[in-house]
């Protein structure tokens, strides 16, 4: 129960239905874990009998062999209970195991095909928290809770029933002191989860708290900001260990009530069951055994209570991971979707109109208009927010336009596979991300299979042959999630070369906007000199050297595009470029 997990519940337990799509490949462990459920219940409940059993004939008779004889019995049921407890957790903690890992697997391999878009509403941190603790919560539940559900519930009606056969009378008795023991077990039950939930809570802002610190300890050095850290941190700890105080207290008076009404009732039962084995009533063993069932019968109801918490959230958890794996994807792809196969592939945006579905009212994009030839180098141009990273996302069908065509080679991407429409496309951002693994899985990227010698002709291209020879380990040096000990105008070089590697036609070039030191900036200019000619180039320039090497530049104002030709015959006839190129490109 004090898992930490619980993100909010639903009482409405049908939700857990579509989990159980995910048992129908496991049927077979499903029906091994039943009928072991179904026998060590059965056996626990037998134990009862064997208690009796053993007590009455094998004592009270006085005859060693008829204790042998009912120790056998007893033991017999024992072996059972073992072998079937042993089956009924190992199948049923695999099922859970196995379920939540296809969850996993499935909300994954549907989410990674699916529109970007939908992780501007989708927090990806919301959605891997979903991934986890969502998953486990269930796992949780398919793997033990919903078998202790189950094997309580036979066990509360078997027990009821061995218990008016053993001894009607005191099993009115005890079937009348159930909800004095119960009611306070469930009140603080309940205030011990509320605690240890915010308990979590607590817990994890202490946790966010010290990694936000961590991560950003130059700042936090550089400003002398240790001691206000401290104490902050201090404070968030001392609430976490407060609202632990609260439920430790809580959960102590829990099990101290549970005690005293446990304990009370067995007196109970033993002075009135006592009396009626002095008058001959009923036999020592039968007391035991009585004993024994109300023990169990308290015990199923006490469990029922606890795992039904867990299997509301459970239901909650399975409605959120539902609709992950049912959102659908904003890019549909035609039934009949074409493939690219031209080597030339010529770029149009026609009438394109775009607004991003977060901010529908504001269209970005206003009815814009060009075609790139292939072979062919476009610099864009314009001031922030003229929307020219826009541009580069609809070229790659991360958004489809709101209004107007795209065209690859003359074919609408919309009735292109998004696979070539990608594959035509070789994407460098202005940011470059590596991710973590070695500069080789970086640059292979796009294309697992490529040899060493099209990755250092990349590399030669994008002219980063030179520094990665000089890294220690070459192309096995390790760079970390974001390419840790490489400098920016490095890594956007590396970007290129890993663009290159499975050739593209059209090469979308988000130039670093963060200055590049002269030689890289250099290694870039001379880069995309080399590129010039073997591929469509479309740059977004922040540099007078990239565009004075393009071969034309549209100008990007406001979502229209205002302007194009050369950089020397803009200057002459476009005021607006004009200013702008003494502004951004005064240096
Ligand atoms: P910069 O040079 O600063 O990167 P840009 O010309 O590339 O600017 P875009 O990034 O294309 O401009 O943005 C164009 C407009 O669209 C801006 O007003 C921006 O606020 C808005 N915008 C960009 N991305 C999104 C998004 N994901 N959701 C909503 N609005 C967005």
């Amino acid at each position: 129960m004090d898992d930490g997990l619980d993100r909010g519940g639903s009482k409405d337990l049908r939700r857990l239905t579509p989990a159980l799509r995910f048992l129908l490949p496991y049927k077979k462990a499903v029906a091994f874990a039943s009928i072991a459920l179904v026998i060590t219940a059965a056996a626990t409940l037998s134990l009862g009998q064997g208690i009796r059993l053993v007590i009455d004939d094998g004592f009270a008779s006085g005859q060693a062999d008829v204790l042998v004889e009912s120790l056998t019995l007893f033991a017999g049921f024992v072996v059972l209970l073992t072998v079937g407890t042993f089956v009924r957790f190992y199948f049923v903690s695999w099922v859970g195991e196995r379920v939540s890992a296809d969850i996993r697997q499935a909300v994954f391999s549907h989410l990674i095909h699916i529109h970007p878009g939908f992780f501007e509403t989708n927090a990806p941190s919301e959605i891997q928290s979903r991934i986890t603790t969502d998953t486990t919560l269930l796992q949780t539940v398919i793997g033990s809770s919903v078998s202790i559900a189950l094997r309580n519930i036979l066990m509360f009606f078997g027990g009821v029933v061995l218990l008016f056969i053993t001894n009607a009378k005191l099993s009115l008795i005890v079937l009348a002191s159930v909800p004095f023991v119960v009611a306070p077990i469930i009140l603080f039950g309940r205030r011990v989860r509320r605690l240890s939930r915010t308990s979590q809570d607590r817990l994890a802002d202490v946790g966010s708290y010290a990694g936000e610190s961590l991560r950003h300890i130059k700042i936090v050095q550089a400003f002398n900001h240790q001691q206000a850290d401290e104490h902050a941190f201090d404070v968030r700890v001392d609430q976490a260990f407060a609202v632990s105080v609260q439920r430790i207290r809580q959960r102590a008076l829990l099990t101290a009530v549970v005690m005293l009404l446990v304990f009370g009732a067995v007196a109970t039962m033993l002075w009135v069951g006592g009396q009626d084995v002095l008058s001959g009533n009923i036999s020592a063993g039968e007391l035991a055994a009585f004993i024994f069932y109300a023990f169990i019968v308290a015990g199923s109801v006490g469990a029922i209570s606890e795992v039904l918490g867990d299997l509301q959230r459970a239901a909650g958890a399975t409605e959120r991971l539902v609709e992950l794996l049912e959102s659908p994807s904003e890019l549909p792809e035609a039934a009949a979707a074409q493939t690219l196969q031209d080597a030339d592939v010529p770029l149009a945006f026609r009438e394109v109109r775009f607004a991003y579905p977060t901010r529908a009212e504001v269209e970005v994009v206003r009815g814009v208009n060009f075609d790139i030839q292939p072979g062919e180098m476009v610099a864009l141009v314009g001031p922030s927010g003229a929307g020219k990273s826009t541009l580069f996302d609809l070229a790659q069908r991360f958004y489809d336009p709101t209004a107007g065509v795209i065209t690859m080679a003359g074919r609408d991407l919309r009735d292109l596979s998004l696979a070539s429409v990608r594959g035509a496309v070789g994407f460098v951002p202005q940011d470059p991300v590596l991710f973590s693994g070695t500069l080789r899985d970086n640059l292979l990227y796009a294309q697992a299979e490529a040899s060493d010698e099209t990755v250092y002709d990349a590399l030669r291209l994008a002219h980063a042959a030179n520094f990665v020879e000089q890294l220690p380990a070459g192309l096995d040096t390790r760079v970390g999630e974001d390419g840790v000990g490489l400098s920016g105008g490095q890594r956007q070089r590396l970007a290129i070369a890993r663009a290159l590697i499975s050739k593209p036609a059209i090469l979308l070039l988000d130039e670093a906007t963060s200055a590049l030191d002269a030689e890289s900036e250099n290694h870039i200019r001379l880069s995309i000199e080399g590129l010039k000619g073997r591929m469509t180039i479309m740059v977004i320039a922040h540099r007078l050297s990239t565009v004075r090497q393009a071969d034309r530049i549209l100008v990007l104002d406001g979502g229209r595009l205002v302007d194009s030709g050369t950089h020397d015959e803009l200057l002459a006839s476009s005021d607006l470029y004009a200013r702008f190129a003494e502004m951004q490109f005064a240096a």
